[in-house]
């Protein structure tokens, strides 16, 4: 997602900052090719133009930065800044109610992924030890209830319905009430859809409105719908008013601009995004850590919490030492390639590192659908424990042996041997006070994957 958009607006920039000193002329040419990167992107025109103007009336009202020798980093400074305002600024989080339980409607087009999103909150709700019970509402079709039952039984939720016999909001309401007994601290209330907006879904929205009286009411929005979603989003904000979006299908092949202009057209903030099908596929919407992935800085942060996650605290000290001894040998290489495979898909987990889109096309797909990945694991277990400490000692015959044992070939096994001969002189690097600058230039430069995955 957003790799061209991200691959256009960095060379935008770079013309500025190759400049040094900049006149008019340049900054003008360089916000024009970020205007059509942004389009290109199915960003909203409107919301475009802003995002350009303001960064040149910025640009052009500061003699500091168009006299700075930085100038185009100065340039690439306020382009970020303005692209967090765009994506909404500050993290937008779940408000709660004064009486439990908190009542969240789920509101949107068929087929956006309400039901799946229902689910989804009510696993990252209950994660952080929180009580949450849902509510089928969505009385249209029996396979509408099916479908949260079967979900609030993966997520461990307690799932209200009456069936289709009762109206929307009757259900709701009882459902409501049913969470308060139940002790919840948020119910989350699944609604029916339609192919377009039309009155009816309004009118049957504002009633479970009025008799659930939410705290917050999400809007469902699909990614991949384009221009058309920020007019649908206009028309449900003119009549039930919505407190935040969920976007999801941010993992597609959609250009995603669209989405993300939503915000900036209607003021409603972005609060999550859904990257996957899975129950465990939604993310807490960060608009500074978004602007800098798409400016190709890498989202470090998101990475890091990531690794926090699935890294044992012990496993990961443990690392640190073994880093800073430079110690590391290939069996840790080995636990590394492990703990990185239950951070995600690989390719995704790569795009949080700064620069990875600037070495991306240089990468084939077995780098980036892990299978890459798995060949090395073989060749490291076909190894001797002796081998893995003290690669040095793999000379021709040893590595004829490790690439039958492992069903590979000796270039395979010297390939390994090479990538991991570079991890250890940057990891030796990375230790040192100028180091984390030092490995970023090398990432930026390498013709390969240095990680070896
Ligand atoms: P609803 O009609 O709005 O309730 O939509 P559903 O929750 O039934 O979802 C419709 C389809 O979209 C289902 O096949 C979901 O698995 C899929 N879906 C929902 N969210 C995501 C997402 O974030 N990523 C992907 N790839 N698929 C999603
Ligand atoms: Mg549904």
């Amino acid at each position: 997602m957003f790799e061209n958009l991200t691959e256009k607006l960095t060379t935008a920039l770079n013309i500025l900052g190759n400049k040094g000193r900049l006149s008019e002329k340049d900054v003008d040419e360089a916000l024009r090719e970020v205007r059509l990167a942004l389009l290109d992107a199915d960003v909203n025109f409107k919301v475009a133009r802003q995002f350009v103007t303001a960064i040149k009336d910025k640009v052009m009202n500061d003699d500091d930065i168009l006299h700075s020798l930085t100038a185009g980093q100065q340039v690439v400074k306020v382009t970020n800044d303005e692209l967090i305002k765009t994506l909404g600024g500050d993290v937008s989080l779940l408000k709660q109610g004064d009486e439990s339980p908190s009542v969240i409607l789920m509101v949107g087009l068929n087929g956006s992924g309400k039901t799946t999103s229902v689910a989804k909150l009510a696993k990252y709700l209950s994660g952080s030890g929180q009580t949450v019970s849902l509510v089928a509402a969505d009385v249209h079709r029996p396979a509408a209830i099916e479908q949260l039952r079967l979900l609030g039984v993966q997520v461990d939720c307690d799932v209200y319905d009456k069936g289709t016999e009762e109206a929307a909001e009757v259900v709701a309401a009882e459902g409501v009430e049913h969470g308060r007994r139940l002790g919840s601290a948020w119910t989350i209330v699944d609604t029916a859809g339609r192919f377009q907006v039309d009155d009816d879904l309004m009118s049957e929205l504002e009633s479970i409105h009025n008799a659930v009286k939410p705290d917050e009411v999400l809007l469902v929005v699909d990614a991949m719908t384009g221009q058309e979603s920020v007019n649908v989003a206009e028309e449900f904000h003119k009549r039930i008013g919505i407190t935040g979006l969920i976007l999801t299908k941010m993992d597609g092949d959609a250009r995603g601009g669209a989405a993300l202009s939503i915000t900036s057209v209607t003021g409603i903030p972005v609060k999550f995004i859904g990257v996957g099908e899975r129950v465990d596929a939604l993310d807490q919407f960060y608009p500074d850590r978004l602007a800098s992935r798409i400016l190709g800085m890498g989202d470090v942060l998101s990475l890091v919490e990531k690794a926090q996650e699935t890294f044992d605290e012990e496993q990961a000290a443990e690392l640190e030492e073994k880093i800073r001894k430079a110690t590391f040998d290939l069996e840790d290489f080995l636990e590394q390639m492990q703990a990185v495979k239950k951070m995600g898909p690989i390719g995704q987990v790569l795009e949080m590192l700064p620069g990875f889109s600037s070495v991306k096309g240089k990468l084939d797909s077995e780098d980036l659908d892990g299978s890459k990945m798995l060949k090395s694991e073989a060749i490291i277990r076909s190894m001797t424990m002796t081998e893995r400490q003290k690669p040095e000692l793999i000379g021709g015959s040893r590595r004829r042996r490790i690439a039958k044992g492992s069903g590979t070939s000796p270039q395979d096994v010297n390939q390994l041997l090479n990538q991991f001969k570079q991890i250890r002189k940057m990891m030796k690097q990375f230790s040192s006070p100028k180091g984390q600058e030092k490995m970023m230039r090398m990432m930026s430069q390498n013709k390969g994957n240095p990680f070896g995955f």
